[in-house]
């Protein structure tokens, strides 16, 4: 029996009945619109249709010849873009409907919007403090920026493109985001032709011409929020990272650059970085030789990488894993090059690699339950932040009964502690090999984080996941 549709119009399909041809050619001959099609079945199956579309995108095979391996590469751009916008509006219209809804209840009235972005970020697979950053992009592009957020959806702009326009026009006023939004749209000023810095050179003329005042803001901003930042990139090597106001910077540079001229003109054969990176340390430390560099360090290795000669790496707990070699020398000490070195050595157990536990009955996390759960953890235990640790929190509150035990303990960014506070947000332990946390956020996602493996594990970490 046939059935009507009123998508005759749309162009979708027009009619089903029983034996007729529905094939992909003979619903083409009849003039089918494809890309109404899609967009009206992907609007019907909602959430479940975006991930059809992904899952049936992931089977078309790649293009055999240059030219359309090109267009393809394009093509797919042009869909990240597209995705993009549509998160974009997504995470605008959660806030929108969990904050309604926490205002009807009359809950957390002065911070309804407290945990949403961490529920963006968990949803994204990002750290919980860059959900909030995200959320702040979305509105600022979707609400002043219509012609970014169409350029996003049509694929003519970039994800990078867009942020670094909100970027740039964030501290203005709405009505001048707004203009420049025209502005950069309007085909004359080719805005999308040259690249990154020729774009934010482009927003940055017409902000000053327009909004003078927000260079001043900017300035006072730029004080505020300097800082300086050490991190392991590798086995060997730390990064320094930071902002400086510009003029912390310059005199940063030309005092770097001063010694490192000195030096080499007195006959110094080091290059100008390796200079510049012995006179930071040097004037920072007061050490002028690396060996002299008193070290204090937690050590956990297997017995067997100690005493059996086993390559099983040891790690240094928010460092990172080292060969079993170095951590033999660590240990043992090395005469050649003596470091004045504190070694606090820890076994993990056989099989599991966890770290045996102990309890206590103190209210704060103290002593050496403080140094075990911090070894254990070593970065903030939420899914995808790996921040640094900065508390050790009850994973159930001790308002909710939680013991202060290991079991119940978590290392936590100071920005994930604050956000587990959000309303209908909930943490509990799992039993397993290893220390697991269950986080339940406010919009009912289940996110598990397990302990990182230690030396001696066997198995694998367990990804967090949406179940
Ligand atoms: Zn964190």
């Amino acid at each position: 029996m046939a059935t009507t549709s009123d998508s005759r119009d749309s162009g979708g399909v027009a009619h089903y009945a029983t034996g007729e041809d529905l094939s992909y050619a003979a619903l083409l001959e009849r003039g089918l619109d494809m890309g109404v099609l899609i967009s009206e079945y992907v609007t019907r199956a909602g959430v479940q249709g975006v991930r059809t579309l992904a899952r049936a995108l992931s089977l078309v095979p790649s293009e055999q010849h240059a030219h359309e391996s090109v267009e393809a590469i394009n093509a797919y751009e042009c869909l990240k873009s597209t995705a993009s916008a549509k998160q974009a509006e997504q995470a605008c219209t959660l806030e929108d409907v969990v904050t309604a809804d926490r205002n009807a209840k009359g809950i957390r009235e002065k911070h309804p919007s407290w945990g949403i972005g961490a529920d963006v970020a968990l949803a994204r697979h990002e750290s919980p403090r860059t959900g909030v950053q995200f959320l702040n992009y979305s509105r600022i592009l979707t609400e002043d920026l219509s012609y970014a957020t169409q350029g996003l959806k049509d694929g003519t702009i970039t994800e990078d493109e867009a942020q670094l326009i909100v970027r740039e026009v964030r501290n203005l006023r709405s009505e001048n985001r707004r203009l420049i939004d025209q502005m950069l749209f309007c085909e004359t000023h080719n805005a999308f032709g040259s690249g990154g810095a020729i774009l934010r050179e482009m927003i940055r003329g017409w902000a000053a011409i327009l909004e003078p005042g927000a260079e001043t803001d900017l300035e006072e901003k730029a004080m505020k929020a300097r800082y300086i930042d050490l991190y392991q990139i590798d086995a060997h090597r730390m990064k320094i990272t930071g902002l400086l106001p510009l003029e912390y910077g310059v005199a940063l540079c030309q005092v770097l650059a001063r010694e490192s001229g000195h030096a080499q003109a007195a006959g110094d054969t080091r290059n100008r970085g390796q200079i510049a990176a012995d006179f930071l340390l040097e004037s920072l430390t007061g050490i002028r030789e690396p060996n002299g560099i008193p070290l204090q360090v937690s050590l956990i290795m297997t017995d067997r990488t100690l005493l059996e000669g086993n390559q099983e790496p040891a790690l240094i707990p928010g460092y990172g894993f080292i060969s079993a070699k170095k951590a033999k020398n660590l240990f043992t000490g090395n005469p050649q090059n003596p470091l004045d070195t504190w070694i606090r050595r820890l076994y993990t157990a056989p099989g599991t690699g966890d770290l045996v536990a102990m309890d206590s009955k103190a209210r704060l996390f103290k002593g050496s339950l403080k140094r075990f759960i911090t070894l254990r953890d070593q970065h903030c235990r939420t899914p995808y932040c790996n921040g640094r640790i900065e508390h050790l929190d009850h994973v159930v509150q001790v308002r909710r009964g939680g013991p202060t035990t290991a079991e119940n303990s978590s290392s936590r960014c100071k920005w994930c502690n604050a956000t587990k506070e959000a309303p209908d947000w909930e943490e509990c332990t799992i039993s397993g090999d290893r220390h697991t946390i269950r986080v339940t956020t406010s919009s009912g996602h289940i996110y598990s984080s397990t302990a990182p493996p230690l030396p001696g594990a066997h198995s694998q970490s367990k990804h967090p996941q949406d179940e």
